[in-house]
C-alpha cells in the first residue's frame, strides 16, 4: 500500500456513502516509523499525522515542522496527566480524552492558554477490561462533566475489540456522538477504515497500510 492508493480507497469509500473525500480527515499513524518514510510522506504533500507517544512526537516534529511548514499532528495514544501541558504544546488534537482527571487538567491549561487543541473523548466501546476509555454506559455523563468544565469537545473516538466485527461499535460510537451533538468521530484504521467511513467516521487512523508494518525491535 501507499499514500495514493489509501487516498484513493477513501475517496472511493466516500462515493459509495455519498459523502465528500473532504468530510473524512486522514491520519497518517507514524508512530514507531523510521523517518525517511514519515520524510516520504511528508514529500507527497500529506500534512496531517498521528503519534502515540508525546517523548517520539516531541523528538520528530518541531525538526520536520521547521522543513515542511504547517503539519498538524494528532495524539492518539494514552496520554498521562503529567504530560498534558507538553501535549497541548505540541499536539493539534488529542483523541484520548478517557477520564475524569486529564479532562480537568486539560481544561485547566486551556483556561490558562486561552486555547485548547481539539479534543476526542475515547470510549471503550467494547467495555475490555484491559482497554482504556471511557465506559459506553457512563459516555453521556462524561461529556457532561466535560462540557461543565468549559471544556470544548469535538468528538469521540473508539478503537474496537480485535477480532470482532467492527460495524456496531462504529454504529454504537456515531450513535453516542449524534445524541450528544458532537461531529466529530475519530474511527477506523488500516483494517477497517472503509467501514468507519461508511458508519460516518470524520478523522480515520491509518498507519501500516501508509507506512508499512511497525518494526518495535
Ligand atoms: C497505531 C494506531 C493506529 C494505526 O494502526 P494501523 O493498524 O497501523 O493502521 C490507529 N489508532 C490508534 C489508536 C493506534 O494506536
Amino acid at each position: 500500500m501507499s499514500l495514493a492508493a489509501i487516498q484513493s480507497r477513501l475517496t472511493a469509500a466516500c462515493a459509495a456513502h455519498g459523502r465528500t473525500p473532504e468530510s473524512v480527515q486522514l491520519i497518517a499513524v507514524s508512530k514507531v516509523q523510521p523517518l525517511d518514510r514519515v520524510v516520504g510522506v511528508l514529500d507527497q504533500g500529506h500534512r496531517l499525522f498521528g503519534e502515540n507517544y508525546v517523548q517520539e512526537a516531541q523528538a520528530k516534529w518541531p525538526d520536520l515542522r521547521a522543513r515542511f511548514g504547517a503539519v498538524q499532528v494528532h495524539m492518539i495514544g494514552p496520554l498521562q496527566t503529567n504530560k498534558a501541558k507538553l501535549a497541548v504544546d505540541l499536539f493539534d488534537a488529542i483523541h484520548t480524552v478517557d477520564r475524569p482527571s486529564l479532562a480537568e487538567k486539560l481544561a485547566k491549561l486551556a483556561q490558562t492558554r486561552g486555547s485548547s487543541p481539539q479534543l476526542f473523548i475515547q470510549v471503550n466501546t467494547g467495555a475490555e477490561p484491559q482497554k482504556a476509555g471511557i465506559l459506553p454506559n457512563d459516555t453521556d455523563a462524561f461529556i457532561t462533566q466535560c462540557r461543565a468544565m468549559d471544556l470544548a469537545v469535538q468528538g469521540l473516538m473508539c478503537i474496537p475489540p480485535e477480532g470482532t466485527d467492527p460495524a456496531p461499535h462504529f454504529a454504537m460510537l456515531a450513535d453516542m456522538a449524534a445524541r450528544n451533538g458532537l461531529s466529530g468521530l475519530s474511527m477506523g484504521m488500516s483494517s477497517d477504515f472503509e467501514v468507519a467511513i461508511a458508519h460516518g467516521a470524520t478523522h480515520i487512523r491509518v498507519g501500516s497500510a501508509i507506512f508499512g508494518a511497525r518494526d518495535y525491535g
